[in-house]
């Protein structure tokens, strides 16, 4: 008997542990979501919480469509949110959450994707960035190859690594990936 009481009063311990005050959750604020980004061409910053918990703020996204517009027409799109997402995620993954991104090129119009076209190596006719669904980073004091690999594990969209211009592109289109200049031939562009 004095034996099964002992076992009783181990089974019955767990049940009575307190539950967690309702405080915990019900008052929990949602997640917020943050990004601080330096353009290389215009020069400007930005450092905003474009979306709490699953919910993206309209003002920020019209920001950030601004910041990311076309820099050699001025010209806005409106971004896909997703995209913010794969560069959040990015400073995490690299264990840097919240550092500056660098933005080599957000948003382009058709003129400017043809400009580039007509200019420059590795732009795709119809590249994603005349959708709004792309944009061309590089992480300060993080390798590049390193940024494309983590790019990759997200499984998030297209990653693209140009080396040689130490960049990497990412977009929401379909998952594929390409490096452009590389010593094993790979297709070009985005
Ligand atoms: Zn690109």
């Amino acid at each position: 008997m004095r034996h099964s009481a002992v076992v009783l009063f181990l089974l019955v311990v767990p049940l009575t542990v307190p539950a967690r005050p309702l405080t915990s959750d019900a008052g929990a604020a949602p997640q917020e979501y943050h990004l601080r980004l330096y353009h290389t061409h215009t020069g400007e910053r930005l450092d905003i919480v474009y979306r709490r918990g699953n919910d993206y703020i309209p003002k920020a996204l019209a920001m950030l469509d601004y910041f990311l517009r076309d820099h050699r027409t001025g010209e806005v799109h409106h971004y896909d949110p997703r995209v913010f997402d794969i560069l959040e995620q990015l400073t995490v993954a690299v264990g840097r959450p919240g550092t500056e991104i660098d933005i080599i090129c957000g948003y382009r119009t058709p003129w400017s994707n043809q400009y580039l076209r007509a200019h420059t190596e590795g732009v795709a006719k119809n590249s994603l960035h005349m959708q709004a669904q792309a944009i061309d980073i590089r992480i300060p004091g993080v390798p590049t190859s390193r940024v494309r690999d983590i790019a990759l594990s997200l499984h998030r969209g297209g990653v693209g690594y140009y080396p040689h211009s130490n960049f990497v592109h990412v977009d929401t289109g379909r998952v594929r990936q390409w490096c452009f200049e590389c010593s094993v031939p790979q297709p070009a562009g985005d």
